[in-house]
């Protein structure tokens, strides 16, 4: 079996709208605890691989396979987050009115769990993962704070929080440092060079400062289909690629 050993694997995934090919024999494979880059104009299908891997779209054709064995095509979106398959978009969606504690311990029900009182869950074991997790993303001192005055970048290492006390496995982030200062950036890249290795990782980004600084491989996507893969350089490097970018 192709997939065995891989964390997620896609392979002849297509995807029409009324006709329009948005994904057009898309593949894609991650080993266990890899970060992946993914780049590619506007309308490259981007978006539409992330909506099929959390299955918010189903694919025509093809396969969506996690851990090398889970069908990701036969469940639905509920049940593809309870495998540990987080998703963060590129806007915060924090809860503003929660501190930044309760935000995590509240995240921490679901989707793998129901949705209790935020006081009947306070466990020790609870408490911990989130003081971990907030160690991790660098909030530790801002765990009192409602989320709704942190910084923009500071919220969205919160929601990348979320995703960890949820026992996120594959973390699928969109621009994650989009209207970040530089220096958030930076901080971010670090935070997800932490996180791989123990996390698998894919970043659909713009911001090729913030790719580089990642220094994963890249994955050039164009008419829904992979156009170029290897490193930054090599992709940039590339004459198809460079055609691409410059042809809009
Ligand atoms: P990207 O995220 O790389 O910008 P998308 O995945 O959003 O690309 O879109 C790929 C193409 O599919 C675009 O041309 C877009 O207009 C089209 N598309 C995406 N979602 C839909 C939809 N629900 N209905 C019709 N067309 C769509």
């Amino acid at each position: 079996q192709v997939a065995a050993g891989t964390a997620l694997y896609l392979d002849g995934v297509s995807v029409s709208f009324d006709g329009f090919r948005a994904l057009n024999n898309l593949a894609l494979v991650l080993a266990p605890g890899e970060m992946r880059s993914i780049i590619g104009p506007n309308g490259a299908g981007k978006t539409t691989m992330m909506d099929v891997i959390t299955g918010k779209t189903r694919p025509d054709t093809g396969d969506v396979l996690f851990d090398g064995t889970v069908d990701l095509t036969k469940l639905d979106e509920a049940a593809i987050a309870t495998l540990g398959i987080g998703r963060k978009f590129q806007k915060p969606t924090v809860f503003e009115t929660l501190s930044v504690w309760d935000n995590l311990d509240l995240a921490a029900s679901g989707p793998r769990g129901l949705w209790p009182t935020l006081t009947a869950r306070r466990t020790k074991s609870l408490a911990e993962r989130i003081e971990a997790v907030l160690v991790e993303v660098g909030l530790t001192d801002r765990r009192h704070i409602l989320a709704g005055s942190l910084s923009h970048g500071q919220k969205q290492w919160l929601e990348i929080g979320m995703l960890l006390i949820q026992d996120g496995r594959l973390l699928l982030l969109d621009e994650p440092v989009a209207g970040m200062t530089d220096s958030e950036t930076e901080a971010t890249a670090a935070l997800l060079l932490r996180l791989a290795g123990h996390h698998t990782i894919v970043v659909v980004e713009h911001d090729m400062t913030f790719v580089r600084a990642l220094g994963a491989r890249v994955t050039v996507l164009h008419e829904g289909s992979v156009l170029a893969e290897g490193t930054l350089d090599a992709v940039q490097a590339d004459q198809r690629v460079v055609e691409v970018y410059l042809g809009r």
